[in-house]
């Protein structure tokens, strides 16, 4: 086969010939329906990968740009029939357009640093998001914000869409272990994240508390880095695979029941870790044993928790968004409602196309900022048409770009994760 492919990670000619060209995925793809084009379909886009690989297309501008307008939602993955894996060839698709002329030195800079340099190096991320912080709250920020409103209305919304830097950092406020407040059920690993810990440090810190709460001693493991899942989805797959590792290493040490996350994007990688490593002789059966503990916070409250002696202290109307990630992903789609249906008080209200995609994807949302709007209005507008009071989304860049959404399109409505929510209904002590 002469393919037309430069990098080692090759998109699986397994994957390729599963697909049998039905077209069932076509109506669940959010790109398909905004151009109705066939090459923005999944069917379109394996057709395009089999023919570079088969030597039939070289890799040219059009390929790179299905390749990134993709949002790696992997929402085809659960329409279709014939279970085609179409994440992970796309995202090794990407590994190929990385290393094509069609991505531009300077964007392959800027990822580099990032994905290379601050985001596996916490003292690097900190420092930086430090920085952030004092730009967003000074006076600079204020005014940099009016001068990009001027000269360009699209670097004004990407710098609006920044979610903010928390005032704290969630590894600088707790213990490396911190004891449950009630008899002791469970010991979980809690990886802070990268972003998370920086950016998302409340919604941490409600899961600290929750898991506590719930007889849960929390372990917070020093040694910690990015698992890897932002390089993952971005074309960067070897850099990935190193953080796996170095994640494997940090967590090594620990004796666990359960490693817990309230990222979905980081728990769906990190259950990934025995697939990506599993020929690799050193750390494939860590990283088997490492994924099988990885639980969503919700799959892992649903599973070993009942909820039905709670109770909220006032009447609320709350939807549900599904982060992409949990439930085409993960397969984590009833837990989270049912855990909700099971308290008292809370009315969860059906949202319409809860599973489709909210424009966030990692950083497409900032690479590809008119589509996502478009994706957006669609998510907002359903969201709208519910009337409820709180929207609840368990991954950081839903609760980002939905905080956006709410901010721009003038809705009154509350994003919160759902930990947020349990952690202000269940009160130390209430466990029975
Ligand atoms: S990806 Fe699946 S649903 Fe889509 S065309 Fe191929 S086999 Fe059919
Ligand atoms: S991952 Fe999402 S955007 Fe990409 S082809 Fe599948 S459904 Fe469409």
């Amino acid at each position: 086969m002469n393919n037309f492919y430069s990098h080692l990670d090759l998109p699986s000619e397994e994957i390729i010939s599963s697909c049998i060209h039905c077209g069932m995925c076509l109506q669940s793809c959010p790109t398909y329906n905004l151009t109705f084009d066939e090459l923005s379909s999944p069917r379109g886009r394996i057709r395009l990968i089999k023919y570079v690989a088969e030597g039939k297309l070289q890799l040219t501008e059009k390929f790179a740009y299905e390749m990134n307008f993709c949002l790696d939602c992997q929402a085809c993955e659960t329409a279709c029939p014939a279970g085609v894996k179409y994440g992970s060839l796309v995202e090794a698709a990407r590994v190929q357009v990385e290393h094509s002329e069609y991505t531009s030195s300077l964007s392959r800079l800027i990822k580099k640093v990032a994905f290379r340099k601050i985001l596996p190096n916490f003292k690097y991320l900190k420092l930086f998001a430090k920085l952030l912080r004092f730009y967003q709250n000074s006076l600079i920020g204020k005014f940099a914000a009016k001068i990009l409103r001027v000269i360009s209305k699209k670097l004004y919304e990407v710098n609006r869409l920044a979610p903010r830097v928390s005032s704290f950092f969630t590894d600088e406020i707790f213990p490396e272990k911190i004891q449950p407040l009630n008899e002791k059920k469970f010991t979980v690993l809690f990886p802070v994240g990268c972003l998370m810990n920086v950016m998302f440090a409340e919604e941490n810190k409600d899961t600290i508390e929750l898991l506590t709460k719930l007889g849960c001693e929390v372990i917070i493991p020093k040694k910690q880095t990015c698992c890897g899942s932002l390089p993952a989805h971005n074309g960067d797959l070897e850099q990935a695979r190193k953080l796996a590792k170095a994640t494997l290493e940090s967590f090594k040490e620990y004796d666990f029941d359960f490693v817990i996350s309230n990222s979905a994007g980081c728990g769906a990688f990190m259950k990934e870790y025995k697939h990506i490593l599993k020929d690799d002789k050193e750390y494939s059966s860590l990283a088997k044993k490492f994924s099988d503990k990885v639980k969503d916070i919700t799959e892992f409250l649903y599973q070993n928790y009942d909820f039905t002696q709670f109770k909220s202290e006032e009447p609320l109307d709350i939807t549900y968004h599904e982060p992409c990630h949990l439930v085409h992903t993960q397969k984590v789609s009833n837990e989270p409602k049912l855990i909700l249906l099971q308290i008292q008080n809370l009315n969860l209200i059906p949202l319409n196309e809860a599973t489709w995609c909210c424009g966030s994807a990692g950083i497409y949302n900032v690479v590809n900022y008119e589509p996502a709007l478009k994706i957006l209005e669609r998510k907002m507008n359903n969201i709208k048409n519910t009337n409820a009071k709180i929207v609840l989304t368990g991954n950081p860049g839903c609760l980002g770009q939905i905080r956006y959404g709410k901010e721009i399109f003038n809705m009154n409505v509350e994003v919160l994760h759902p930990v947020t929510l349990l952690n202000r209904i269940i009160k130390s002590g209430d466990l029975k």
